[in-house]
């Protein structure tokens, strides 16, 4: 499981696609009640879970670099910051002030590499500022995982050129996540259907496969809540192929491995070679896997010079169609001031509870 902790309304920029309504009305969430909900998480989970800082635009929280550095006494380990990258372009040592407090990662919004595609989803030609926001996190030591709002007719040709910007950029981008366009209570019309509707999960898969060439039979939900949900393939890139290790390791394999302690064992699985060696060294599940995976590796020096890319692949309700079953096995939560929530059932039903269902979008607040 892993939580979003929203901590601010405000935004530099006015989305059309924005799920949160950022900026109406604006207003930071105040230190000591971010603690509150930072504390609560933890009572809820009874042990640190990822998670995401988020806004509106968190950057412009005065008291961003404390919220990351008490999330990091409270025991959370893997704190990601959810931005729209701006104020990382403007500022690029300001991700190094956060690296110093505690931060982990950067989830950084990025819908496509075509100018076009931005000004439709957000309203504004972004490149520029992507660029320079992945320059800042490589600077600091930041792995990034790139957020693609997936629309109808918009940027869904644009999935394989994503993944080969991610390839290009395997020092610093570790994780892709395809998310898809949804009618959740945003500001804007998205139709159910047509140019700027959202796309199921197998239909988000059935993309990657014919851009990127990665199967959607290499995508697992295993642990990942709901198999309509979420699903997750671990790619090796060795010189420039992507060899998907969910080809090569059955379901069974994988479970065996993953075992009971779920949580930790799938962290260290992401987390890469040197931590998967160091925690795994003497666990004969992990080396059938190795074995497996051998094929991957054409060559033995292929093992020590290959990176991975974590695809990931999320489809979110729409109120109309909220399942019970899918929010019982919700492994994606956020918190508000009066608990901790699954992210579909709270975005449908509790942030704007007046407003119709209908009147807006979709996918990610970063
Ligand atoms: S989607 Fe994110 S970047 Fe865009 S307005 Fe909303 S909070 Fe700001």
């Amino acid at each position: 499981m892993m939580a979003m902790v929203e901590i601010t309304n405000r935004c530099n920029m006015d989305c059309p696609v924005c799920f949160s309504d950022a900026n109406n009305p604006a207003h930071d969430v105040p230190y000591d009640e971010v603690c509150r909900r930072l504390e609560r998480l933890l009572e809820v989970t009874g042990a640190p879970i990822p998670i995401q800082i988020s806004g509106g635009e968190p950057t412009l929280h005065r008291q961003l670099p404390a919220i990351i550095a008490h999330a990091r006494r409270l025991g959370y380990r893997n704190v990601e910051l959810i931005t729209n990258g701006i104020r990382a372009s403007q500022r690029p040592e300001l991700l190094q002030e956060l690296a110093g407090n505690g931060l982990t990662a950067v989830y950084l919004q990025f819908d496509g590499l075509r100018p076009e595609t931005y000004r439709t989803i957000r309203g504004q030609d972004m490149t520029e500022v992507r660029a320079r926001s992945i320059a800042a996190a490589r600077t600091a030591g930041l792995c990034v995982t790139l957020a693609v709002a997936v629309a109808r007719g918009v940027n869904d040709d644009e999935l394989g050129d994503v993944v080969r910007f991610a390839v290009d950029n395997i020092d610093t981008v570790r994780a892709i996540n395809f998310q898809s366009a949804t009618r959740f209570t945003g500001r804007f019309d998205v139709p159910e259907q047509g140019a700027g509707a959202g796309y199921p999960l197998p239909g988000i898969l059935k993309l990657i496969e014919q851009q990127a060439g990665v199967p959607a039979s290499s995508f697992r939900s295993e642990h990942m809540g709901h198999p309509l949900c979420n699903a997750m393939s671990f790619v090796f890139v060795v010189d420039g192929r992507l060899e998907p290790l969910f080809e090569y390791v059955t379901r069974d394999d994988l479970l065996s491995f993953l075992g009971d302690d779920s949580r930790e064992t799938v962290l260290g699985l992401f987390a890469g070679k040197r931590e998967f060696f160091t925690r795994h060294l003497c666990n004969p599940d992990a080396w059938r896997l190795i074995a497996k995976a051998a094929p991957i590796f054409r060559k033995p020096l292929d093992v020590l010079r290959s990176k991975h890319l974590l695809l990931f692949a999320k489809s979110f309700m729409e109120r109309d169609a909220l399942d019970p079953a899918r929010i019982a096995r919700c492994c994606y939560g956020i918190t508000d001031a009066a608990g901790v929530y699954s992210f579909c059932a709270f975005n449908n039903l509790y942030r704007f509870p007046d407003r119709p269902l209908g009147g807006v979008s979709h996918t990610t607040s970063a």
